[in-house]
């Protein structure tokens, strides 16, 4: 018997854990947390422990499929890629989209970026990164003038309070709320603030929980920069050397008082002088937010509600203080990286200025290169239903479930001239709308990196051979790409030539001082790649081992290097319920992931919340005549959602909370999504998925 250990990383969340994966003769038996890993030193949530058991061949797809029937990869390349010459040449490059997935390794998502923007000529590819942190990126740009993360896990250990604002980190990113804890025993003075309408399992280790009208966080931030001008907690020297905007902030939060605060976040002036207190009379002050913060119609300006007053304090570039935006998804930053949104260009350049374009475009030697930004994901879907789009590939994500107004999405889909579905698994609610399905490899075959949510890149190592005709997702783009003429550019052997390419660009002309690149991993060979230890971006010659936190030489990305505060008027959510309706929020559980095509698999997490519920509080509960445990519809514009109830003091009486898991493989009506209307962030393109008005009945 051989036995062997391959370090690799989780593929779930954006805590991005190190796992040793265990073989025996070339079988996966177990797994473990990598010791030495940055982001996890030996643990593993529930969902990374059981990722042997989800690696079986149950349900895979292994040969392309071609109007639902199995093919070879060159009749189903051949099919695509004369589909899409013809689309581009009657309809011009926009209408071809890619909707790819923060699950895609770097790799993947550069070459798509490069095939789409460099050479088909249009920047519509957008990621589900969009549903996660598209807000927070936009928030940091504005404030720092780049989309930069300015601190790091460990920060946690130095932190005299943390406060977690729009996240349930216990459940959706365990391990950093493990390392929470563990520094809250060690420290037990270390103060946590929990800000979420709901009382979540991250309230265990609260020392305070502000349950707060849904929808209302930036109105509860202006109220604390208001408070901090009003008792003079500002740090005057910072602000001189380092920030602008001091005067229109003023203006804007002159109003917002303790007493309106109060009534504009329907909680207790007492509640809210405590949370003040706290975050003015301490100088190590994290601010961690996600979802519950991004996933707004206003979530950029939640996110710089949240960043002024970690500017106004200087309570930034220090350890243990910092305005933190923790990713949902394990590469949503690597995305980030290459340019993986619609309105990004590779290595944090922008379409807003020329010369970045024409550098890419150098770059890559691009034929037909991209000049204006692409559209966003409920955008791109909008224009698929309308037409303007006529061909789309789906990678490694599955909208039908995932989306706002997920039913739309089907109609989108069943109207498009050609729909690629790139997935491991052969029947998702998605793929049964494909004109082709490409059989894609998953984790433990995939071969390449990832960054997470404290920037440190890791490889996801291949160590399973590919079952049937699987392949690597930028395998199947390059073939798609050499057919559509690009031979040359998209010649590459394997990842480590992808990942090598990358960091050149990154590093390309790069003299602006952004100080965004990894160009000294431009040379690695193909060994050194294979065996990259997790090394945090930058990676160069000012930051040879990679840079741990950003902004402690008070230098900010803008033209003068200073940060901007941002006025924010605050808005409540644009749907608000009705007499006789609640609002409804959608979120993660603990053992689950994203559409549960691969969690699914596992009896061990579906034993934690077996089947859909609706969680509801005893009095909306009393109102309706709904007993716990019995079947309940949630409806909204003739779309409804079926599951038990769970009736609970841990939300609030005007909402409800469902998970955003299941689908119509489990079930029918089980869509949480489909009643989430389409509303987005006019900045970030992020849809409103947290405060969706709907009616409950009983069954
Ligand atoms: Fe995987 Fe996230 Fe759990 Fe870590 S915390 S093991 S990355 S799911």
């Amino acid at each position: 018997m051989t036995s062997s250990i391959v370090k690799t990383t989780c593929p779930y969340c954006g805590v991005g854990c190190g796992v040793d994966a265990k073989l025996e003769n070339g079988n996966l038996i177990a797994v473990s947390g990598t010791t030495d890993h940055p982001a996890n030193y030996g643990k593993l949530c529930v969902k990374g422990s059981s990722l042997h058991e989800t690696v079986d061949h149950e349900g895979r797809m292994l040969t392309p499929m071609l109007h639902g029937q199995p093919t070879d990869w060159d009749t189903s390349l051949a099919y695509v890629s004369d589909k899409m010459k013809a689309i581009v040449a009657e309809h011009g490059p926009d209408a071809f989209a890619f909707y790819v997935s923060g699950q895609i390794l770097t790799e993947d998502y550069y070459v798509a970026n490069k095939l789409i923007k460099g050479f088909i000529g249009t920047a519509n590819i957008d990621t589900n990164s969009r549903l996660c942190m598209a807000s927070a990126v936009v928030a940091h740009k504005r404030a720092f003038g780049t989309d930069t993360v300015p601190g790091n896990y460990d920060d946690l250990n130095h932190a005299d309070v943390v406060i977690l604002t729009g996240s349930n980190l216990a459940w959706a990113h365990p391990i950093v709320y493990q390392r929470l804890a563990n520094a809250k025993k060690q420290n037990p003075s270390l103060k946590v603030v929990v800000i979420d309408p709901r009382k979540t399992a991250s309230c265990d280790i609260a020392d305070l929980h502000l349950p707060l009208k849904p929808g209302s966080d930036a109105f509860l931030f202006n109220g604390l920069a208001h408070h901090l001008i009003a008792h003079n907690k500002l740090d005057d020297s910072f602000l001189a050397n380092h920030c602008n905007g001091l005067e229109a902030i003023q203006q804007t939060v002159i109003n917002q008082t303790l007493q309106q605060t109060a009534q504009d976040c329907d909680l207790t002036e007492d509640q809210i002088n405590h949370f003040y207190s706290l975050f003015a009379n301490n100088e190590r002050v994290v601010t961690l937010f996600s979802q519950g913060i991004n996933q707004s119609s206003s979530g950029v300006d939640k996110g710089n509600a949240i960043i002024n007053c970690h500017l106004l304090t200087g309570k930034i570039g220090k350890p243990g203080a910092a305005p933190f935006s923790i990713t949902g998804q394990p590469n949503a930053m690597g995305g980030r990286e290459v340019g993986g949104l619609a309105n990004q260009l590779a290595a944090h350049m922008d379409f807003k200025k020329p010369e970045h374009i024409d550098r890419v475009a150098r770059f890559w030697n691009a034929t037909n290169m991209a000049k204006n930004e692409g559209l966003k994901a409920v955008d791109m879907f909008d224009a698929v239903a309308d037409g303007r789009i006529k061909a789309i590939w789906i990678m490694a994500t599955n909208p039908v479930v995932s989306m706002p107004d997920a039913d739309r999405i089907k109609a989108a889909l069943q109207s498009c001239d050609l729909v690629i579905v790139s997935d491991s698994q052969a029947m998702t609610d998605t793929s049964q709308y494909a004109d082709v399905c490409f059989p894609a490899t998953t984790w433990a075959e995939k071969d390449g990196t990832v960054t997470n949510s404290e920037r440190f890149i890791s490889r996801q190592r291949g160590y399973l051979l590919p079952p049937g005709d699987a392949k690597h997702d930028w395998q199947a783009i390059c073939e798609v790409a050499k057919r559509l003429g690009y031979e040359e550019a998209f010649n590459y052997e394997n990842s480590a030539d992808i990942f090598r390419e990358h960091a050149a660009l990154s590093g390309f002309e790069n003299d602006d001082e952004r100080d965004f690149d990894i160009s000294l991993l431009s040379q690695i060979s193909n060994a050194e790649y294979h065996n990259l230890t997790p090394i945090q971006w930058p990676v160069n010659t000012r930051h040879p081992n990679g840079r741990s936190r950003f902004f402690d030489d008070g230098r900010f990305y803008t033209a003068d290097r200073k940060a901007n505060l941002i006025a924010v008027q605050p808005r409540l959510p644009t749907y608000t319920p009705n007499s006789g309706q609640v609002t409804l929020n959608t979120g993660r559980i603990r053992d689950q992931w994203h559409t549960m095509t691969r969690t699914g698999k596992s009896a061990r997490l579906l034993e934690h919340i077996a089947s859909p519920t609706v969680q509801i509080h005893p009095e909306t509960a009393r109102q309706q005549a709904i007993a716990n445990n019995a079947l309940v519809k949630l409806s909204d514009r003739g779309i409804s959602y079926i599951a038990r109830a769970e009736i609970t003091e841990s939300v609030r009486a005007d909402s409800l909370f469902i998970p955003m898991h299941w689908n119509d493989m489990f079930a029918s009506h089980a869509r949480a999504n489909s009643l989430v209307r389409p509303i987005s962030d006019a900045l970030s393109g992020q849809p409103e998925f947290k405060h969706s008005p709907v009616t409950i009945t009983p069954l």
